[in-house]
């Protein structure tokens, strides 16, 4: 964020709130789709990342479809308009509710993580007289090599299927009538900034692939890859828009197809990540016994990755856009009553003072979308950046704020 005049433009808004730069997630979703386009992949949307409507109605328009890990979901993604034949819909637990839900829409494919599961959804198939679209998500023993809450591919996450009983359920989808296996799913975790493990990944599909059809004859039409493409939180600016490019083109080097296959993806960090900053008033610097408290009006409920995984977002000091020596160090704290409700210690920034404001970049993906009540604090609202100008590209500026 580089923009004198739209800083000047928060002054008058109410804080904290989400902006969201629309111009780059446009910018990010052609780039997207114009690499997926080239190896013709099919990307789900992970709308687990932000689920704000406005932004996936602009995601809508550009043909993606949708990843859902529950049932309402599912449903919100129907509601905007999204295909239901480019719906997927994983989770270790999914109810009754949501798998009824889903199988009356046909979606395009359950992806499926334990035999118990795929034997209720084949029950619901019989009741309902539908022969309902399965994956398997398999547990590919793939170290992600991120945050420990944020991998789900190693033998002791509770995500996806063991390939040791990859047999025991193929020998099940002989006996039940009313589920057909129509591909593999596999996430192995999120914020993965190296290709490294995608390269292990496409070696186990190949792998298990060669299996499938050796020992039991099966070649199936769909392989779904997950997300889990990281972005750049240290420095967002050198990095606005993740290399959808080199990262398609090292699966596309590594990943053997049988004839006829179609590869899918459910990113949703690297789509909507970038776009959104956290933005907020400084309250007080308070000064502690041995280091200086900036404490903002925007705490773990507006933005809870810090306090739930310790997550660093970069923080700036956006009323001194021009400030070049940052040599002041705070601790960034919000004002709710806990002590994880932090932002992160000993930062860098110019001299601050009450009034100030501060954007929490990087905030478009697991932002909002966390938001919670707790202490009954009120919810961020949301500013889209195309909704700040008019026509003609200039600053359009609140009435109410009397300007
Ligand atoms: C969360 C999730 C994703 C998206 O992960 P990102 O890291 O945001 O890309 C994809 N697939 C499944 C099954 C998920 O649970």
């Amino acid at each position: 964020m580089h923009n004198k005049d739209l800083y000047r433009y928060f002054t008058s808004m109410k804080t904290p709130f989400y902006y969201y730069d629309i111009h780059l997630l446009h910018e990010s979703l052609t780039r997207l789709r114009d690499s997926a386009d080239k190896y013709d992949y099919q990307v789900h949307y992970a709308i687990k990342a932000n689920a704000n409507n406005r932004i996936l109605e602009i995601i809508r328009d550009y043909g993606f479809g949708v990843d859902c890990v529950s049932g309402n979901e599912v449903k919100r993604a129907i509601e905007i308009g999204f295909d239901p034949k480019k719906i997927v819909f994983a989770g270790v637990g999914k109810s009754d509710d949501e798998i009824c839900y889903s199988i009356d829409h046909s979606i395009f494919s359950f992806n499926c993580e334990s035999i118990e599961e795929i034997n209720v959804i084949n029950e619901w198939g019989r009741k309902k007289k539908k022969v309902v679209a399965v994956s398997l998500r398999l547990n590919p023993d793939i170290d992600a090599v991120t945050h420990k809450y944020l991998t789900t591919g190693l033998p002791e996450n509770k995500f996806g299927i063991p390939l040791q009983f990859l047999g025991k359920v193929i020998h099940q989808f002989k006996i039940l009538t009313h589920v057909k296996l129509i591909g593999l799913h596999f996430h192995i975790g999120s914020q993965i900034r190296e290709l490294g493990p995608y390269v292990e990944l496409c070696e186990k599909v190949n792998a298990i692939q060669g299996t499938l059809s050796h020992k039991y004859g099966i070649n199936l039409e769909h392989i779904n890859l997950g997300g889990g493409l990281g972005i750049n939180y240290e420095n967002p600016d050198s990095e606005l828009i993740p290399d959808y490019g080199n990262f398609f083109e090292t699966i596309h080097k590594h990943l053997k197809l049988r004839k006829g296959q179609k590869v899918h993806f459910e990113l949703g960090r690297s789509v909507v990540g970038q776009m959104g900053s956290l933005i907020s008033r400084v309250l007080y610097i308070k000064k502690g016994l041995n280091k200086e408290f900036m404490i903002l009006d925007a705490g773990m409920t507006d933005l809870i990755r810090p306090a739930l995984y310790g997550a660093q977002h970069k923080i700036q000091n956006i009323s001194k856009p021009e400030a070049q020596i940052m040599n002041y160090k705070y601790d960034v704290v919000g004002p709710v009553c806990e002590s994880s409700d932090s932002f992160d210690d000993n930062v860098m920034l110019p001299i601050t003072k009450r009034g100030d404001l501060v954007a929490i970049r990087s905030t478009g993906a697991y932002g909002e979308i966390m938001v919670s009540q707790y202490t009954l604090r009120d919810k961020p609202h949301a500013v889209y950046s195309d909704e700040l100008t008019d026509g003609q590209g200039q600053l359009v500026f609140p009435q109410a704020a009397g300007m």
